[in-house]
């Protein structure tokens, strides 16, 4: 996809987010908060819901949370603005509660047609609500740190740096997991490098073919 179209695409899905009207959170928020950053990022990131900072701002991760995630970032290289940032939910639920499933059903499109457009190599999820959306299933004590071979792209899942915010030990957790996200990102090129290398490769026969000469009976070539 062209460099512009990206931009122009995103922009699209932003302005339908602003306006939507398609569950009860849009009457209680201030500003729809689309997500923002580097549509060519190869590296995203997915919160849970914006809180009151960022229903303020109508931006993602503006708040403490956010000055941990721009603090990690940095350390593992990157600017805010290098990556991609965007929450599951667009609207702020009220007193910061949990969205519900519904809410999460309504804003189903705008965040698949974002990975869609942006086709990053590695999708960090932030806590267990954004993990959950991918991975239904899944536990964060057991499957943050670990990336996830999902069919269209690779699944990170690390702990919400919120929830580092408020505990030490996950903070410590979160952390370790992040500084691995370089070590996931060429883990995941080299894996794609060696399968487009073996679609490319010509044709070797069998080892055992190449190295035993042919021998005949009844006038058919055998190969062993
Ligand atoms: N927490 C989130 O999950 N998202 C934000 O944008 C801010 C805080």
């Amino acid at each position: 996809m062209a460099s512009d179209e990206k931009s122009v695409l995103l922009e699209k899905i932003a302005n339908q987010v602003r306006m939507c009207e398609k569950c009860r959170l849009c009457k209680t928020a201030t500003n729809g908060v689309p997500g923002e950053g580097n549509p060519h990022s190869e590296l995203i990131f997915i919160g849970e819901a914006p809180g009151a900072n960022e229903d303020r701002e109508g931006r993602p991760f503006v708040g403490r949370a956010g000055m941990l995630l721009e603090f990690m970032l940095n350390q593992i290289g990157y600017k805010r603005e290098d990556v991609w940032i965007g929450n599951i939910v667009k609207h702020r639920p009220p007193e910061n509660r949990d969205p519900l499933p519904d809410e999460i059903e309504a804003c189903k499109p705008y965040l698949t047609n974002q990975i869609e457009v942006i086709s990053p190599k590695l999708i960090v999820t932030l806590g267990r609500f954004s993990m959950n959306y991918f991975l239904p299933d899944a536990k964060i004590s057991q499957e943050h740190g670990k990336a996830h071979n999902l069919i269209k792209y690779h699944l990170y899942p690390v702990y919400h740096p919120a929830a580092g915010l408020r505990n030490p030990s996950m903070k410590t957790e979160l952390i370790k997991d992040f500084l691995r996200i370089p070590d996931v990102l060429k883990e995941i090129s080299l894996k794609k490098e060696h399968i487009a290398e073996t679609k490319n490769a010509p044709f070797q026969p069998p080892e055992v073919a190449r190295n035993d000469p042919p021998s005949s009976e009844g006038g058919q070539i055998k190969l062993i």
